[in-house]
């Protein structure tokens, strides 16, 4: 679009300019052009107008076919050639209306032929026509450019797609964020980018809004998982628009969400872990728990806690410092995770010098079995205590508690026996493991057991 036009004619009365090699045929146009309320300018050759149409930029030209020397025919055609001028409405005025004369101007670019001798009033009608015509198709110029500029700068990815969920249209956001070259995306299917279900269910809603537009909703947005160019995985906010233009269509907008992603996981996951040890804390132990235990009483199958408590713990600190302290508790950490390997194994810093794991679908000797192989690696750690008194290294005592879950049982019953179970081994002497088996029921008589 030429910048130095746009708008010209609602701004400011429209500029005529008159071509006729005849001065007294320049002065009766003027005289009614000015009468119309138009800005005026006269050309007496084609030489002058194509000058002054490149100065000037009128919004129409009154070209007189005849002339000497450049004739309309050759004038119209340079305004056509230069692009400053190419877009101004070019009227010719000729006595010579033969067809072919008349179709030789339309098609060097002319709108509209008058002929000669001029009545004034058809005149005036085509000058105002041809004005109308070329300030409407200005406006929508300027809002097709203006919506290109918002489409080509804006952050969001924007496609659209057709009802057969092709690709129609991308917006350079939208190839950055896929990782695309303009234009690579247009034609393809969006199956391509999105996992088979979920394409499947936007295809769906496709035909059912062609086949009813009028009765369906928009599709509004949603999280997606788009696969990138590369391979990977981006996850984005699409929001659907269906727009019917003469077919159905959908406007896809995307969003990245990819680091407001990140930043929520990574605040999930603070959220479940033990910031000294990192492995989990009490939150995420007793909710992994509780879900477990429900699908132990679905299963039937038993359910294993072990509780270890670290031994003469406070004589550690106090001997080594704090600090050293927790290096130590870092260590154990490390080790007792090390031992919970199945998906439905959760090792966990319960607390303080507490530590726990819950093995899920695990009878109580194997349970004795796990505990007593992580009670032998944190004593292999040979981790120094000094002042302790019942050992050189560093050691931990172990209960463990296994039960079959059913209604009338909870977790806390679990915890009670397996942590009567772990001072048991206090008792004992420390650095050992001491298990009890609880059916629920029998839970009282296991108490009675191990309070002696
Ligand atoms: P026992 O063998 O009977 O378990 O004796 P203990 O000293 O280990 O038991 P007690 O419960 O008396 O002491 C626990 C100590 O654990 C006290 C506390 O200072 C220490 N402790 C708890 N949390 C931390 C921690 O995060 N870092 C360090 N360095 N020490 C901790
Ligand atoms: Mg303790
Ligand atoms: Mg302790």
């Amino acid at each position: 679009m030429n910048p130095a036009s746009s708008g010209l004619s609602t701004r400011r009365d429209a500029a005529i300019l008159i071509v006729d090699d005849a001065p007294e045929n320049l002065a009766v146009l003027r005289k009614l052009m000015v009468e119309q309320g138009y800005q005026t300018f006269v050309a007496t050759s084609g030489e002058r107008a194509l000058k002054i149409a490149r100065r000037v930029h009128p919004d129409l030209i009154l070209l007189d076919v005849v002339m000497p020397g450049m004739d309309g025919l050759e004038t119209c055609r340079q305004l056509k050639a230069n692009a400053a001028t190419a877009r101004i409405p070019v009227i010719f005025m000729s006595a010579r209306t033969d067809t072919d004369d008349v179709v030789a101007g339309f098609d060097i670019g002319a709108v509209d032929y008058i002929s000669k001798p001029l009545r004034m009033a058809e005149v005036c009608a085509r000058v105002r026509t041809q004005l109308q015509i070329r300030s409407n198709s200005e406006t929508q110029e300027e809002q097709a450019e203006r919506l290109r500029t918002i489409v080509n700068s804006m952050a969001e990815g924007l496609l659209i797609i057709e009802a057969d969920g092709r690709i129609q249209f991308t917006n350079p956001a939208c190839d950055k964020h896929l990782g695309y070259q303009e234009n690579e995306l247009a034609g393809r299917a969006i199956s391509e980018l999105l996992n088979p279900l979920v394409a499947q269910e936007y295809l769906e809603y496709f035909a059912r809004y062609a086949a009813s537009p009028e009765m369906t909703h928009s599709h509004g947005t949603r999280e997606v998982i788009i696969r990138h160019r590369n391979g990977s995985s981006v996850c984005m906010d699409l929001t659907l628009t269906p727009m019917y233009l003469r077919q159905p269509l959908f406007i896809g907008l995307l969003h990245d969400i990819t680091h407001h992603k990140q930043s929520e996981d990574a605040l999930q996951r603070a959220a479940m872990v033990d910031p000294l040890t990192q492995i989990a804390n009490r939150r995420h132990f007793d909710s992994f728990l509780e879900k477990e235990w429900q699908r132990s009483m679905r299963s039937g199958q038993p359910l294993s806690l072990v509780v270890l408590d670290v031994d003469h713990f406070k004589l550690y600190n106090d001997t080594l410092g704090h600090p050293a302290g927790d290096t130590c508790l870092q260590r154990v950490a490390g080790a007792i995770a090390s031992h919970a390997l199945r998906p439905t194994d959760l090792a966990a810093r319960y607390g303080g010098e507490e530590f726990v794991l819950l093995f899920a679908e695990t009878g109580a000797e194997t349970a004795a079995m796990m505990a007593e192989a992580i009670r032998a690696h944190i004593e292999s750690l040979r981790i120094p205590h000094p002042r302790s008194t019942t050992s050189e290294w560093l050691t931990v005592s172990i209960g463990v508690a296994t039960i079959h879950p059913h209604q009338l049982d909870n977790t806390e019953s679990l915890f009670v026996a397996a942590d009567r179970a772990m001072y048991v081994a206090k008792e004992g002497g420390r650095n050992q493991v001491q298990s009890t088996s609880t059916g629920g029921a029998a839970l009282e008589a296991v108490k009675a057991l191990v309070t002696r």
